[in-house]
């Protein structure tokens, strides 16, 4: 069992006061909040230990190198891949997913081919994709959703055809808050040959990730939502993947050899790291995912649906609720009767009280559910029952204020 006092004390940032009250922080799919132990190690970094990494021969280069390449390790183990140089850093998941669509696009796409994806996803899922079909022509195919706005797998199914070349989904919606089933979306493509990019920006801070386990080809996260920094994410790729396709940013790091007749491409994972890494923020999300190992995962994501169960139990008592799917995770979106969800939101945040509004990066999932928006409340360990009835509480007084 979790003491959730204790892990409070280590955001200094929840005893925030906002507007003369004691900040409620439900925003948490967008980001989290930072333990001390991860901004410590920032300042740590800086204070002791700064030199750029890869490059030096003296001592300071070469301790930041092996702290920056620990994280890697802490990575690696932390969603169970084969090879460290399988990790490749990125600045977060919008990054990791456009070094997809360029390097595998650039290597593996032609026009005419065709990528899965979903109503359900993120725009940082969707638009890199219509660059590629701008820039060289390939399809795109949309799995729909159930009446319980799940994913349609039979219809997924129907997708497939001698063109498909690549899936690409979403592990957990931002917005709905609901898990897809993410295992049998990968053995489908897999009975097409086709590979799948999981994005993982709403599993990593709530799910047990195993990825030989889940086999996904590409996996990517964002390391301010599971506590660490902003600017760092990740790709992990299976190395047959990533040793085939291009590079996608040229630069310094990334080569052997230079010449102007011809350059030679660096080995993984560095062949996909151009430039000087946020070394610093990289260090420090090795620190977050410790900290969460040290909690385990596993009591974070127990802690976490029993707040889903009760917030949503809460918020189902509120004449003219509408909850959208079926949260099993730590996000969930709601309207109340014609009321717009900014101004929800608004009344909210003169409370105190942190929740998202709006499209959150879904237009064509929002635009699909036929509504303006919708109030989100997202979860994260060191949340409690009070935050939520106090939550709760708000939103009864909007609904009030604005019926
Ligand atoms: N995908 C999903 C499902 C997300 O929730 C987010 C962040 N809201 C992203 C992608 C993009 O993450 P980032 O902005 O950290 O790159």
């Amino acid at each position: 069992m979790l003491d959730i006092k204790d892990i409070r004390k280590e955001f200094p940032i929840l005893d925030s006061q906002i507007y003369g009250k004691t900040l409620i922080y439900l925003d948490n799919a967008a980001t989290t909040q930072k333990p001390l132990c991860v901004i410590d190690t920032i300042s740590n970094v800086y204070t002791t230990m700064n030199a750029n990494v890869h490059r030096g021969i003296h001592h300071l280069s070469q301790v930041a190198t092996t702290a920056m390449e620990g994280s890697r390790e802490t990575v690696r183990k932390f969603i169970g891949a084969e090879h460290s140089h399988e990790i490749i850093f990125t600045r977060g998941t919008t990054e990791s997913i456009n070094l997809v669509a360029s390097s595998f696009g650039g290597t593996y796409l032609k026009a005419g081919d065709e990528v899965i994806i979903s109503t359900m996803e993120h725009h940082s899922n969707i638009v890199p994709w219509q660059l590629l079909q701008e820039r060289i022509g390939i399809k795109l195919r949309i799995i729909p959703l159930t009446a319980e706005c799940g994913l349609d797998i039979e219809a997924y199914k129907r997708l497939f055809n001698g063109q498909t070349r690549l899936v690409s989904v979403a592990h957990v919606s931002n917005v709905l808050g609901v898990t897809n089933p993410v295992k049998e979306i990968i053995e489908i493509a897999h009975s097409h040959d086709v590979p799948v990019l999981i994005d993982g920006a709403q599993s990593i801070p709530h799910t047990r990730i195993d990825i030989q386990e889940l086999d996904a080809d590409f996996f990517v996260f964002s390391g301010h939502k599971i506590y660490g920094p902003t600017g760092v994410g990740v790709l992990y790729g299976k190395e047959k993947w990533l040793n085939a396709m291009q590079p996608y940013h040229g630069g310094g790091e990334m080569i052997k050899t230079v010449r102007f007749e011809k350059t030679t491409f660096n080995e993984l994972p560095y062949k996909f790291e151009a430039g000087t890494p946020d070394y610093v923020g990289i260090i420090a999300l090795g620190k977050a995912l410790e900290w969460v190992d040290s909690l385990g995962i596993e009591n974070i994501a127990m802690h976490e649906h029993e707040l889903t169960r009760y917030a949503v139990e809460k918020l189902n008592t509120i004449p003219g609720i509408r909850i959208f799917g079926k949260p099993d995770g730590a996000a969930l979106s709601f309207l109340i009767g014609d009321i717009h969800p900014a101004d929800l939101g608004t009344i909210l945040d003169r409370l105190g009280i942190a929740i998202r509004t709006g499209h959150h990066c879904a237009q064509p999932l929002i635009d699909y559910l036929g509504i303006p928006g919708t109030a989100r409340a997202s979860f994260a360990v060191y949340n409690t029952k009070e935050d939520i009835d106090i939550f709760i509480k708000g939103v009864e007084r909007a609904v009030k204020m604005l019926s």
